[in-house]
């Protein structure tokens, strides 16, 4: 008999709810994280335990044999799933392994880049996190294995572009099959009630867990500065924090549990489906931030009104003046007219029937790539993928940014700048910038898949016009599984499914 999933029951039921974040950082012991799991499991509305995976880039544990040990204890565990350093099949490898314990709950992430590297070409992306939860979904409708999926928000960015693309892309992830989201950290309000507010109005009843971090003075600096990418606490926090040690014996302690009490009060207030708490791996101070959090309840309009930690002029989605569009530039326009998707009807056959004789001679094949890439490599920054999406990004090659991302930012921008090159732009800025100019940003919406790796070095127009490419319109199916060999039991798995790559990719 299935065993029930406590963090499924609880969102499909509206009870408001908690789940604890334990960092498997590499100084942490397996030992160690499951006696503190076993703290948690003893809080009242704590769902389940979740185990990171390079967090802030840094390698630690393996987050699934600490998901393992901490599920046998008791405590149920999601899992974060990066997809850093990773291939597909090394994904599947992980899916199968969380299916073979009986773990349901993934947190699909892109995950920030490992610290030390550095260059982007070291580290391989070949999902992003639109695709890894496509990716889970396909799994779960293929072995009947009841993925619970998360994804990653963030309401917490300050600029138009980044804002307005962190919400695009959460919207691809609940088409792409997520069940509920987890914000990233931040300690501002408007911010946690205009993401109410934007899924309201979209009619997204997908679920969310707020993010509250029991944050020390420390890690106030740290985030200040964007790090991990993708945390923000400002001037103003990190202020008041410095001021709270200085004033007491605690070092701050009593204030910022407090804090994150109201946090959880403001959340619960506005309609999220529950808290995620991290920062603190004592169970007792978790105990009394949610016991305090329920004091606190009925005063959370209130707080919400006293925690509004933002910078300067930040760019709110409902409130700021939206930037005027930048005007279309000709070579746009040009790129328009020989984007291969806008080929006349009347032109197609030619083209594909010219492009399979090309096809047919390596030699000319290969004469047909090095001409693309003379042209596309100094204008786009090709770097010969053979499976163009050009046209689908607003002519910004989704191979410039060091994660390969296709289908919108990470959340590791900070104010327009790129997580892993931060003196460089983020290339999603100009996508939704340019998007802006010819009207169609509700366009970047539409769901890119992973690229066919293979095709590398190949002509992305004869890939095009002969079908081979993965596009929008034409994805390529990732992996095959054989779903004839259910999964076995833990204590007696010996052989794994068998599966095999259906492109070597
Ligand atoms: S998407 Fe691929 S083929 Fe198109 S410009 Fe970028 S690297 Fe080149």
């Amino acid at each position: 008999m299935a065993v029930p999933n406590p963090v499924r029951e609880a969102l499909t039921s509206g009870r408001f709810s908690y789940m604890v974040e334990l960092v498997a950082g590499a100084k942490s012991t397996e030992e160690h994280l499951v006696e503190i799991a076993a703290g948690f499991m003893q809080i009242p509305g704590v769902l389940a335990g979740s185990v990171t995976s390079f967090a802030g880039g840094s390698a630690g544990l393996d987050p699934v044999h600490v998901g393992a040990a901490m599920q046998a204890s008791g405590l149920t565990s999601n899992i974060h799933l990066t997809c850093v350093g990773r291939d597909r099949l090394n994904i599947r490898n992980a899916l199968q392994e969380l299916q073979r314990l009986g773990i349901e709950n993934v947190f699909a992430i892109t995950g920030d880049f490992p610290k030390g590297s550095k260059e982007p070409a070291d580290v391989l992306y070949d999902l992003d996190s639109v695709q890894l939860v496509e990716f889970i979904r396909e799994v779960r409708e293929q072995t009947g294995f009841p993925f619970y999926i998360s994804v990653a928000v963030s309401p917490f960015k300050y600029t138009e572009p980044d804002c307005a693309y962190q919400y695009l892309k959460l919207e691809k992830k609940i088409a792409a099959g997520a069940d509920y989201a987890i914000t990233q950290l931040g300690y501002d309000s408007r911010k946690m009630r205009e993401l109410r507010r934007y899924m309201d109005e979209r009619g997204l009843r997908t679920p969310v867990f707020g993010n509250v971090y029991v944050l020390p003075l420390g890690a106030a600096k740290r985030f200040h500065k964007g790090e991990p990418p993708g945390c923000f606490a400002s001037k103003e926090l990190v202020e008041q924090i410095q001021a709270e040690v200085d004033a007491s014996t605690d070092k701050g302690m009593a204030a910022r549990l407090e804090r994150a009490a109201k946090m959880v009060a403001i959340q619960r207030g506005l309609g999220f489906a529950g808290s995620y708490i991290g920062g603190d791996h004592h169970a007792d101070r978790i105990r009394w931030i949610i016991e305090r959090s329920e004091v606190l309840a009925p005063k959370w309009e209130e707080l919400a009104a006293e925690l509004e930690y933002a910078p300067k002029g930040g760019f709110y989605f409902f409130e700021s003046p939206k930037s005027e569009p930048q005007k279309q530039t000709f070579w746009n326009h040009v790129a328009d007219i020989v984007e291969p998707a806008n080929t006349p009807r009347a032109l197609r056959s030619v083209i594909t029937g010219t492009l399979r004789l090309i096809d047919k001679s390596p030699t000319a094949a290969a004469a047909l790539e090095s001409l693309e890439l003379a042209f596309k490599q100094p204008v786009f920054g090709c770097q010969a993928c053979g499976n163009c999406v050009l046209g689908l990004m607003e002519y910004v090659c989704p191979m410039t940014c060091p994660k390969n991302l296709r289908n919108g930012p990470c959340g590791g921008t900070h104010d327009g700048q790129c997580e892993v090159i931060p003196e460089r732009k983020c290339i999603w800025v100009e996508v939704y910038n340019r998007a802006k100019a010819a009207d169609r940003v509700d366009d970047l919406k539409t769901y890119i898949p992973q690229r066919d790796r293979s095709l590398k070095g190949t002509s992305s127009y004869i890939n095009y016009f002969l079908d081979r490419d993965s596009r929008p319109e034409h994805p390529q199916p990732l992996i095959q599984i054989d779903v004839a060999t259910p999964p076995k039991p833990a204590a007696k798995a010996e052989a794994q499914p068998e599966e095999k790559l259906v492109k070597s990719n």
